[in-house]
């Protein structure tokens, strides 16, 4: 076991929470006059600040105790408090893959935390070899994984993120944003085993609900008594709240969804597969699929001439663009775009 409470801020350590209105006096009936809320109207009332509804439909959906949940808003929330727990500013550092989500690097910069990057291998896996050296450095204080990983698709491989959880004496923050569209168990399991572990979900991809700003963190109840005492009181709108909480109890909708989603991702792999602008299709276990092309710079702009926007991520891995799975009719316009710039007498053949 790991002493967490080595590992965090000493400032979050002597921190006492906000405490709400709804945490004094915590009954549902009532005359309320004690929260500065306006009387009239029908969002008039603070939200719940432990989103204990949620967590407790979550808990049931996933199978894990409510008390090992923290709600954000969005995981990109999630992301930035597990910094302001744990790194000091100007201090210590946090580490994170490239190619991998963008986040990680601006939540860093943000904090005024040093961020390690690591070439992730050809394959796109962890190079444990070359990571092993920075896992003794105790400025080093979270290790972001990202499985699926943004934007290359893959899974990280589970025995690499073991072997880190048993070496790593610092956090991992395992990010599953993409967990649900991919043929594999979530690792939320391994919270029971590891107390150093964070996994984050969101709603806003296989949920359908990036609009409406709901993130998850699963943990150890100690991660999770930090989390409360930096999260803010009302982090979550009643709104979010209440379409997540829809969401879950509408679950064949979103096994529908998703489904779709992936027969889609099949579909549209296969009428790229032998495509004269495409030169590699990298494996996604997600709900995009990351494409080598002739030149991605110019087929993006051409695309988005036609109106077909997708993610330019030349720059993350060269020539390479990334494709979120869209309804059939959409991608049966990407796919028509596509062929639109491969029939120009100009355009680059491989
Ligand atoms: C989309 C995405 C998220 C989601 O962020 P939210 O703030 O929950 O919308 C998190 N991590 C990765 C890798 C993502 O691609």
């Amino acid at each position: 076991m790991i002493e967490i409470n080595k590992l965090v801020r000493p400032a979050i350590l002597q921190l006492e929470p906000y405490s709400s209105a709804r945490d004094e006096f915590k009954g549902k009936e009532g005359i309320f006059l004690d929260a500065n809320e306006n009387p009239f109207g029908t969002l008039n009332r603070y939200p719940d600040p432990h989103q204990s509804e949620l967590k407790e439909k979550l808990g049931e959906l996933r199978n894990i105790n409510p008390t090992n949940i923290v709600i954000g808003n969005g995981s990109d929330e999630i992301i930035d408090m597990t910094i302001r727990i744990f790194c000091e500013p100007g201090q210590d550092k946090l580490l994170a893959f490239h190619p991998s989500y963008g986040m990680y690097k601006v939540a860093a910069a943000v904090n005024n935390v040093e961020l390690v990057e690591l070439q992730l291998n050809d394959s796109f896996q962890i190079d444990v070899g070359k990571l092993e050296p920075y896992l003794t450095d105790d400025r080093l204080k979270i290790i972001f994984i990202c499985s699926p990983n943004n934007p290359t698709g893959n899974l990280i491989n589970l025995k690499d993120i073991e072997f880190i959880l048993q070496k790593f004496q610092g956090i991992i923050f395992l990010d599953e944003a993409y967990i649900d569209f991919a043929n594999s168990d979530s690792s939320t399991k391994l919270i029971q085993k590891y107390n150093n572990l964070i996994v984050s979900q969101t709603f806003s991809k296989a949920w359908g609900l990036a609009g409406a700003r709901v993130g998850v963190g699963y943990a150890q109840e100690e991660i999770i008594s930090y989390f409360k005492k930096v999260k803010p009181p009302y982090n979550v709108s009643q709104l979010n709240q209440d379409a997540a909480i829809k969401a879950i109890e509408n679950i064949t909708q979103f096994e529908a969804c998703k489904d779709e989603i992936l027969n889609e991702k099949q579909r549209l792999t296969t009428a790229l597969s032998n495509h004269k602008l495409v030169l590699k299709i990298y494996p996604s276990a997600a709900n995009f699929i990351l494409i080598e092309v002739t030149d991605a710079d110019l087929i993006y702009t051409k695309l988005t001439q036609q109106k077909i926007i997708t993610r330019n991520r030349n720059t993350y891995v060269p020539n390479c663009l990334r494709i979120s799975i869209g309804t059939k009719d959409e991608n049966d316009l990407f796919l028509c775009a596509l062929q639109k710039i491969a029939n120009e007498k100009s355009s680059v053949y491989r």
